[in-house]
This record gives structure tokens, C-alpha cells and sequence, in this order.
């Protein structure tokens, strides 16, 4: 099993292109040089925001802890998320009902609603300054959509007992002036910048005792009561347990048949005109293949991302950007008629998937006290969250059931 990106050179500006809006004037943390071999309880290997987030739990809970990163943190995947923290997973759950049964489906519905409430708690008792909004979410049909399918969804969702509202086409073009078959109303997501989200915890990290160090992790040599790590210096971090919060870029010895890469394109626009926005800010997200999403800034600007395709190599996606930039803008039109549609950011980033819409979270096969956070998918910051305490949990040696769902070695749920 390998990954589609060579972990030794894929470095961050190959996972993402072009210029998010993202981070402000915030100082960046960076890492202290290694000096000497050190030991710690939990090594995360990544500083982006699923490191930040397993380092910060993992230090608060007052568990020894280091980070590495072998580049500036935060600056991977995470600067080009266009962080629509939702609950609702890129598979629907009617879907994942045909993949492991409606009560499992379920259950993983309500963990993942679970993990957006406790990722914004966290934010709150933390004040961690990063534009956190508390948003709803807007599904809406397609434009060929039908309202059928998404009435289907939406009373699967009530059954499951997660939170929503079906809009019929008229209230949706009343109420939100948008002009699709049917939407889907659901509290409980939120929006954020993702970077001074991502620093914000590696700060609070660090404070709470946690190491950041500036290095490669080159090796790991796994065994029954340690794992010593071989950096890029000559010395080396023996850790009783090691979180890989690599991204996209994995280590060939980790894997999942469920895996593969694919790129998105986003845009965010200048900021709009008052009262030129959708009356709530709500993350809009749209039932099709094609999937395009879209989010509003505190500062009024309009994002809107989508045309994703099967593309790798970063200089083809780069070449990509304007046909998708026309692509974005194109959409924003249909969506949102009235929006001024002057680009003031463009960017793209490689974009891992599984065939299930779940993240790879657990024990790394074959590989004792080796630990895998790798939350894919359009929900990977809300999967980063869970990733954090599912295995902070078993660092400590509490295993829970629920945690298989998410294993790295579950079975297709293709065939
Ligand atoms: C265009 C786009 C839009 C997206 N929109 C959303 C969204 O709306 N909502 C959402 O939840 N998710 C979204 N995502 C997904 C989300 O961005 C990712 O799930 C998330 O950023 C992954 O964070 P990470 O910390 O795992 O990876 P990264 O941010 O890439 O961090 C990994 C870190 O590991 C370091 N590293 C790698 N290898 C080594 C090594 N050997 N030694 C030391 N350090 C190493 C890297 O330098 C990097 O800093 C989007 C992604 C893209 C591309």
C-alpha cells in the first residue's frame, strides 16, 4: 500500500498553489533545532491543524508531548482549506447506510456532529482568536437536482436524530434566494480561518509544555514498548507513542486501498457590498459529483470552491487555475447572481479522499505504538478534532468500540 505523493518530496508548496486569504499579520511559530536525542511520551509528526490539535489535547490532558515539522506549520493542506467546519460528511447518509447499515451510519453521523461541538467549545474556553463563526449549513440540490432525493436525506437524517430542516423550492427562493429544487437546513457547523486556527492551538500547545521542533522525520522504528524516530539531524526522538499528522504526504509504509488523491480550486472574492450576502452566512454545499461549496468571510467576502478533479502533479493543477477560476466564478453566478465576482484570491491544493468520506484514525497495521491522524475529505478539519481524541484515548491504552469504524485496514465498502 503506498500513497499517491512521495512522502520525501512533496513538500507544502507541492500540496497546495496560488494565495489564500489566510493568517493575517499573526506571528508564526516555528521550531526550536534539535540539539540532542531526546525522549518524549507522544511525538506528533506534522504541525498543520491536525498536529495542532493532538498536541494541544494530548498537552492539556498533561501527557509529555513534542511536534515536528520539517517546514513552517500550518503552511500544508491546512492554509488551503477553506475551513467550512461542517458536521454533514461528503458521503451522504443515505449512502453510508448502503456501506455499513443505517445504525453504524448513524452513529458515525452523530460523532462527527459530536466532534464539530466539541471543536467549538474548545475554541470558545480556549478564545482562541481565529474568526470562529457558528454557521448553519445550506445542502441544496444540484441544478439538475430533484427534491425527492434530498427529501429522502433529510428524513434518514431524522430518523438518525440530527438536527435539520427540509426547505421546499419556495421557501429557499424566498428565504435564501437561491434557485434549486430543495435544500437541507442544518445547525450546529462552523467557519474559521484555518491558519490562526492551526497556530492558535500550537501556541496554547506550547504553552501547556508541548516541544516544537524544526526537523524531518526520516525513519521510525517501531517496537512493543517504544518507537525511535531518525530525523534529519543527527539525532533521533524515542517516543512511548507517535501520531503521524503527516497530511496528504504519508509514509509509504502507511496506507489504505480506501485512499487517493485527487485537487480543488477555490476562490474568494473582494468584499461584498452590505447586505449583498445570503441572510444567515450559511455554508452552502451542493448534492452533486462535481461538488462546489460555498462560505461567506467576517470581512464580507464570498468563497466558493469546487471543480475537483483527479489531478496530482502540482504544475498541471497549477495550470489548471484559470479554467477553474472561470469554472468557480461561472457557478458563483448561478448561485448568487447578484455577487460581485472580482477575484481577490485564488488557490488549489492537493485534496486526499477515501471511498467512504471517513478519515484514516488509529493503530498503523503492522507497526506497534505507531499512530495514524489522516482526516480526508471536505470534513478534514472536523475529522482532525475527532483524530484527536480518539487517539489521545489510545495512547493511553482506552480502546472503545466506535473506533473501528474509522480503522486504516477496514475492508472496501466497494468490494
Ligand atoms: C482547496 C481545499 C479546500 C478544503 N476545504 C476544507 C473545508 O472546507 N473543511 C475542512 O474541514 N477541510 C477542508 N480541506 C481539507 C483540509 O484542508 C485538510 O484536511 C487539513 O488541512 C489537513 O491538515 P493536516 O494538518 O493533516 O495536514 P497539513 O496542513 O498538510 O500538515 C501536515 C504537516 O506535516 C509536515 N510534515 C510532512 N511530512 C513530514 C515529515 N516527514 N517530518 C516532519 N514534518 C512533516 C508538513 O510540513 C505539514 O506542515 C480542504 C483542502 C483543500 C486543499
Amino acid at each position: 500500500m503506498s500513497s499517491s505523493l512521495d512522502p520525501d518530496l512533496t513538500g507544502q508548496n507541492d500540496l497546495r498553489g496560488g494565495t489564500s486569504p489566510w493568517g493575517g499579520a499573526a506571528l508564526r511559530p516555528r521550531g526550536a533545532r534539535l540539539t540532542e536525542s531526546i525522549k518524549t511520551e507522544v511525538l506528533v509528526v506534522g504541525g498543520g491543524i491536525t498536529g495542532s490539535l493532538a498536541a494541544q489535547h494530548l498537552a492539556a490532558l498533561g501527557i509529555e508531548v513534542c511536534i515536528l515539522d520539517r517546514e513552517q506549520p500550518g503552511l500544508g493542506s491546512t492554509n488551503a482549506s477553506t475551513a467550512m467546519l461542517q458536521w454533514e460528511i461528503d458521503c451522504p447518509l443515505s449512502e453510508l447506510t448502503k456501506f455499513y447499515g443505517f445504525d453504524q451510519a448513524a452513529s458515525i453521523y452523530r460523532r462527527s456532529l459530536a466532534a464539530v461541538q466539541g471543536l467549538t467549545g474548545l475554541v470558545q474556553s480556549l478564545q482562541i482568536p481565529c474568526l470562529y463563526r457558528q454557521r448553519s449549513t445550506l445542502y441544496i440540490a444540484g441544478a439538475e437536482g430533484r427534491s425527492s432525493e434530498l427529501h429522502a436525506e433529510h428524513e434518514l437524517r431524522q430518523r438518525a436524530g440530527l438536527p435539520g430542516q427540509f426547505i421546499e423550492y419556495r421557501d429557499l427562493l424566498s428565504t435564501f434566494g437561491i434557485d434549486r429544487a430543495a435544500a437541507i437546513l442544518s445547525p450546529g457547523s462552523a467557519d474559521a480561518d484555518p491558519l490562526l486556527l492551526s497556530w492558535g492551538l500550537l501556541k496554547t500547545a506550547v504553552g501547556q509544555g508541548a516541544r516544537l521542533i524544526d526537523a524531518m522525520a526520516t525513519e521510525y522504528h517501531s517496537s512493543s514498548s517504544a518507537v525511535v524516530v531518525e530525523t534529519d539531524s543527527p539525532f533521533v526522538i524515542e517516543a512511548r507513542h507517535v501520531i503521524l499528522a503527516t497530511g496528504y504526504v504519508m509514509p509509504d509504509f502507511v496506507g489504505s486501498a480506501l485512499h487517493s488523491t485527487a485537487s480543488s480550486w477555490a476562490i474568494a472574492t473582494v468584499p461584498q457590498k452590505a447586505d449583498n450576502l445570503w441572510p444567515g452566512g450559511e455554508l452552502i454545499w451542493e448534492a452533486t459529483e462535481s461538488y462546489l461549496y460555498a462560505r461567506t468571510t467576517k470581512d464580507g467576502r464570498i468563497i466558493i470552491g469546487g471543480g475537483d478533479d483527479d489531478t496530482v502533479d502540482p504544475a498541471e493543477r497549477d495550470a489548471k487555475a484559470q479554467a477553474k477560476e472561470e469554472f468557480l466564478i461561472q457557478s458563483l453566478g448561478r448561485l448568487w447572481p447578484a455577487a460581485d465576482p472580482t477575484i481577490a484570491y485564488s488557490w488549489s491544493g492537493a485534496f486526499g479522499e477515501t471511498e467512504d468520506g471517513l478519515p484514516l484514525i488509529g493503530p498503523v497495521p503492522g507497526y506497534p505504538r505507531l499512530l495514524a491522524a489522516y482526516g480526508y475529505g471536505g470534513n478534514g478539519i472536523t475529522f482532525s478534532f475527532m483524530a484527536s481524541r480518539i487517539l489521545a484515548a489510545l495512547s493511553c491504552g482506552q480502546r472503545e468500540a466506535w473506533f473501528d469504524a474509522f480503522a486504516l485496514d477496514r475492508p472496501s465498502p466497494v468490494g
